[in-house]
């Protein structure tokens, strides 16, 4: 969607190819019939340092369906009911964080003064360093920083799960010091946190369709590619599901690599460049949706420690219906939560939340809805930020976006709504430089007749 508005905002002629009959990806929303209420396909956060994605908001008008925390405030509680906050104090960074992290009691002050270590250890380093590190594990990484299971579990997890979707140990180091420097040490601000009060079908899908109609795009929903026909180093159509072909001078690809590779020439697909992909993993998510008879919670939401219940967010009070009653539990890295059925999941939950957030337990629980996405997120394991394409290819005329590219400069972001505006923005950069347009509208390179197609993403 970003690739298209910018090659929009460009003057290109735009048509956009997307698989479902709505836009939104890996973003999107449903009415449940039985309570009335916008679910999430996942609770989806981000922070003030996601400059781009924040950016997009604003250019579509829809900032305003989404909040930001003046300060970054996360309430964290332990399975023993202790609570403790992570929050950013007025000071100049990397000592905005000092406040709160001496206050901080799931930590042993030994613990405490490891972790101020490596925090300080993370905010000296830098790109170069990021990418030196990607071959090991974070959690290789923090034991040779002196950091032990206990801070690992209660300090260092907690931020790592929650933004790469995985724990210390299937995480790039490279990738978490990134995203630790990025979001927590550079800006005080990094970390607010922003939350849509809005289902994510109704925060910007609509105004993305009227931005691009607007421009003359064409929306092509509900369409499927089958297959991206390339000749002689080139790609000349895409072929969709009807057998029909679209021609293009130039195909932006926003397909994750799993349902990219598949889709182009053998020899393509095993060739060094687009091979590199093929060992990209991905990581699930799930999300436990729970509707009790009564306001169960107050915070907007709370991280927990020890327990399978990672987050849980207020939806009632995010979205305005039935403040605390209706609360959302994010379970990421959920490899272990996947195979188990809906009752399973709904017990474990239930009795956890009975002892993290002691109200629920008094209240009666009167819907569950649980929600799977068995490929929420791509892995950013080890070793792979080199497996991570660029823009540009070697067949040219086909670009790549997707929040598992690697946009550039500077080191790649997890996989994140900010990746894949990020991813997007480059693209359509790419398209412009080899494929400027004339003064007439026309790319300069290509015949006369030909649009320019963006394969949705
Ligand atoms: C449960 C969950 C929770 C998440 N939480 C967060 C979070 O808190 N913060 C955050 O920033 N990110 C979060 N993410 C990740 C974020 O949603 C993704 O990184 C981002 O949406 C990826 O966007 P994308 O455009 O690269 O890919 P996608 O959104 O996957 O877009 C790809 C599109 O291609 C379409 N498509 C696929 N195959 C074809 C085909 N053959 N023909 C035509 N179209 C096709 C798909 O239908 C889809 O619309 C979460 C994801 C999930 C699932």
């Amino acid at each position: 969607m970003a690739a298209a508005c910018d090659l929009a905002d460009a003057g290109y002629a735009v048509t956009l190819v997307e698989r479902r009959p709505y836009l939104g990806g890996r973003t999107f929303s449903f009415v449940d019939q039985e309570t009335g209420c916008e679910v999430d396909n996942g609770q989806h956060v981000f922070m003030k340092c996601c400059t781009a994605y924040i950016a997009f908001l604003k250019k579509l008008g829809v900032l305003s369906k989404a909040s930001l925390q003046e300060r970054l405030r996360v309430p964290v509680v332990d399975r023993r009911g202790r609570r403790a906050a992570i929050y950013s104090a007025p000071l100049p960074p990397p000592f905005h964080l000092l406040p709160s992290f001496l206050a901080y009691r799931h930590l042993s002050w030994r613990d405490k003064a490891l972790a101020a270590y490596a925090l300080l250890r993370i905010y000296l380093t830098d790109e170069e360093d990021w990418r030196r590190e990607d071959g090991r594990s974070f959690l290789d990484w923090l034991r040779a920083h002196g950091q032990s299971a206990a801070a690992i579990a209660r300090l260092w997890d907690l931020v790592i799960v929650a933004t790469c979707n995985n724990d210390v140990s299937r995480v790039s180091a490279g990738q978490a010091l990134m995203v630790i420097k990025a979001g927590f040490l550079q800006d005080p601000h990094g970390a607010d946190i922003g939350l849509a009060r809005v289902g994510l079908s109704s925060l910007l899908v609509q105004e993305v369709a009227a931005y691009l109609e607007a421009r003359g795009a064409v929306l092509q929903l509900g369409r499927s590619v089958q297959a991206l026909e390339c000749e002689g180093g080139r790609m000349v159509a895409l072929r969709l599901g009807d057998g029909s072909r679209l021609e293009a001078a130039a195909f932006v690809s926003a397909l994750p690599f799993h349902q990219l590779l598949p889709l182009l020439p053998r020899e393509l697909r095993e060739g060094p460049f687009f091979a590199r992909a093929a060992t990209l993993e991905t990581a699930p998510i799930v999300n436990v949706n729970l509707w009790y008879d009564r306001p169960v919670m107050e915070d907007e939401l709370l991280a927990t420690l020890d327990s399978p219940v990672q987050w849980v967010f207020n939806k009632g009070l995010l979205h305005g219906s039935g403040a605390g009653a209706y609360l959302d539990v994010s379970i990421s890295g959920a490899q272990r939560y996947f195979a188990m059925d809906k009752g399973e999941l709904e017990g474990l939950v239930v009795r956890e939340l009975a002892v993290l957030l002691p109200p629920t337990a008094q209240a009666r629980l009167t819907r569950c809805l649980v929600v799977k996405e068995r490929d929420a997120t791509f892995a950013p394991t080890p070793g792979s930020w080199g497996r991570r394409l660029p823009p540009v290819t070697p067949v040219s005329s086909l670009f790549l976006a997707g929040e598992w590219t690697h946009a550039g400069p500077g080191a790649p972001w997890p996989s994140t709504m900010e990746a894949a505006v990020r991813s997007g923005i480059a693209a359509a950069r790419a398209v412009q430089q080899a494929l400027p347009l004339a003064a007439s509208g026309a790319p300069l390179s290509t015949d006369a007749t030909a649009e320019s197609v963006l394969v949705q993403g």
